[in-house]
């Protein structure tokens, strides 16, 4: 066997960083299913849920 890189990634733990900069979570998925941002809108690549962002 290869010499295999222990990585200590915690999933359910990756997204708590971006609760700190705008915590804009998907209303239908939930916690976890972060928006992706665009630059007029916040979309959600697992339901496809758009929002667009307001001015
Ligand atoms: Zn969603």
């Amino acid at each position: 066997m290869a010499k295999k890189k222990v990585k200590n990634k915690v999933p359910s733990k990756a997204w708590t960083k971006y609760k700190d900069k705008k915590g804009r979570f998907c209303p239908k998925c939930g916690p976890g299913y972060f928006l992706a941002e665009h630059k007029d809108r916040l979309y959600c690549g697992n339901c496809h849920y758009t929002e667009f962002s307001k001015k």
